[in-house]
C-alpha cells in the first residue's frame, strides 16, 4: 500500500484507545529495524525525519527508502512525517517530496531555538494547514516549548519555562484547524532529560490531563519521550562509552498519557542508544572485524527489539490490519468539506 495519512492512523488509534510510536530515522538500517518490528508485532507505523535527517540522507534517498519500505512491507500502514518543520517553507518542501504528514513547529522562530509569539505560531501553522490539507496531508503543531536541543530544536532551557497553557491550546487548535498537537509538559529532547527518575508530578501529567479534558477530540503528541533505559546505557558504558547517568520518560507515564488523549509518542534516543551499544560491543569483542555488516546487523537487531517493545507497550501492536488506507485525495476532500472556522 502507498504511504498513508497520519490523520487516519491517529483517528484509528483514538478509536482503539492506543498510542503510536513515531520513530526517527536517518538511514536504511533504522527504517528496516522499524518495519521489521512492525511486521513482528503487526503494528501501524509512523516514521519521522527531522530537517537534520533530510539533510543527512539528501531527501531523495530517504524518500525512496520509504517507498521501498511500503513495497517490502505492503501489509503495514506506514506514515512518513516531518519532525519539527522550522518554517512553512520547510513543510512545503516536505509535502512536495511526498511526506504524508508534517509538523509545523511555530512555537519557536525559524532558528529553532528562540520562543515565538502566539500570533506568529498561529499564522505559520495555519498557513501550513491550508496547503497541507489541500493535498490530504496531516499537520501537527506545537504550543509551549520543549526543553533540550536536538537537531537544532528546543529552547535549550530546562523544559519547565514554557509549559503548554491549556486555555491557549484550545485557542490555538480552533485558530489553526490542525490534526495533532505537540504539548510541552516538561519533557525535553536528547538523552539527558532528568537527573533522577521523574514522577507524574515532575512530568506535569495533570496538565496533560487538563488539556485532554478541554480538547477531547485532538490527538495529543508527546515529544522527547524516550525512556532512556538503564540497560541500554550500561551496554554503551560497559564497552568503553562514557554516558553520564540519566533518566527518561517512564513507560508507565506514557501509558497514563495514552489513557488521556496521547496518540503519538516520539522516540529517538532509545534507538540511538541501542544501535551504539550493539556497535560498541562488536568493536570491543571482535576488534579484528572490519566488514560494516558485522556490526550493522546486530545494531539493526538491537533497534528492532526496542521498537517492538515500545509498539507493544504503546498498544499499537496487533492493529496493522484493522483498516484499509484512505487515499490522500479522499482525505483532501474530507478537509475541504470541513473548513477551519475563522
Ligand atoms: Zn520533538
Amino acid at each position: 500500500m502507498p504511504l498513508v495519512s497520519m490523520r487516519q492512523v491517529l483517528d484509528e488509534a483514538a478509536k482503539g484507545k492506543y498510542g503510536v510510536g513515531a520513530f526517527n530515522v536517518n538511514n536504511m538500517e533504522q527504517i528496516q529495524s522499524i518495519m521489521e518490528a512492525a511486521r513482528e508485532t503487526k503494528s501501524p507505523v509512523i516514521i519521522q525525519a527531522s530537517r537534520g535527517a533530510r539533510a543527512y540522507s539528501q531527501d531523495r534517498f530517504l524518500y525512496h527508502l520509504m517507498i521501498a519500505a511500503t513495497e517490502v512491507y505492503p501489509e503495514i500502514p506506514t506514515v512518513l512525517h516531518l519532525d519539527h518543520g522550522n518554517s512553512p517553507e520547510t513543510c512545503f518542501s516536505a509535502i512536495e517530496m511526498g511526506f504524508t504528514s508534517v509538523m509545523m513547529d511555530g512555537s519557536l522562530m525559524p532558528d529553532g531555538k528562540t520562543p515565538s509569539t502566539f500570533e506568529y505560531n498561529v499564522e505559520a501553522t495555519r498557513k501550513v494547514v491550508e496547503a497541507a490539507h489541500a493535498k490530504g496531508v496531516t499537520v501537527e503543531g506545537e504550543i509551549g516549548c520543549l526543553g533540550g536541543i536536538e537537531d537544532g530544536h528546543g529552547t535549550g532551557l530546562d523544559g519547565l519555562s514554557h509549559l503548554t497553557d491549556p486555555g491557549q491550546a484550545v485557542e490555538f487548535v480552533k485558530a489553526t484547524g490542525l490534526d495533532a498537537l505537540g504539548i510541552a509538559i516538561a519533557t525535553s529532547h536528547g538523552a539527558y532529560k532528568f537527573s533522577s527518575k521523574p514522577t507524574g508530578e515532575t512530568l506535569k501529567m495533570a496538565r496533560l490531563i487538563e488539556i485532554h479534558k478541554r480538547l477531547p477530540d485532538v490527538h495529543l503528541v508527546m515529544h522527547g519521550s524516550s525512556s532512556v533505559p538503564k540497560d541500554l546505557q550500561d551496554i554503551i558504558n560497559q564497552y568503553g562509552g562514557k554516558l553520564k547517568p540519566t533518566w527518561g520518560v517512564p513507560v508507565e507515564e506514557i501509558q497514563l498519557g495514552i489513557k488521556n488523549g496521547v496518540r503519538k509518542i516520539n522516540v529517538d534516543t532509545d534507538n540511538r542508544l541501542a544501535i551504539t551499544g550493539a556497535i560498541r560491543k562488536v568493536f570491543a569483542e571482535k576488534p579484528e572485524e572490519f566488514d560494516p555488516r558485522s556490526y550493522l546487523k546486530p545494531a539493526r537487531e538491537a533497534m528492532k527489539k526496542v521498537v517492538a517493545l515500545r509498539m507493544t507497550q504503546f498498544g499499537q501492536a496487533g492493529h496493522a490490519n484493522d483498516y484499509k488506507p484512505i487515499s490522500l485525495e479522499t482525505m483532501a476532500n474530507r478537509y475541504a468539506a470541513q473548513p477551519v472556522a475563522v
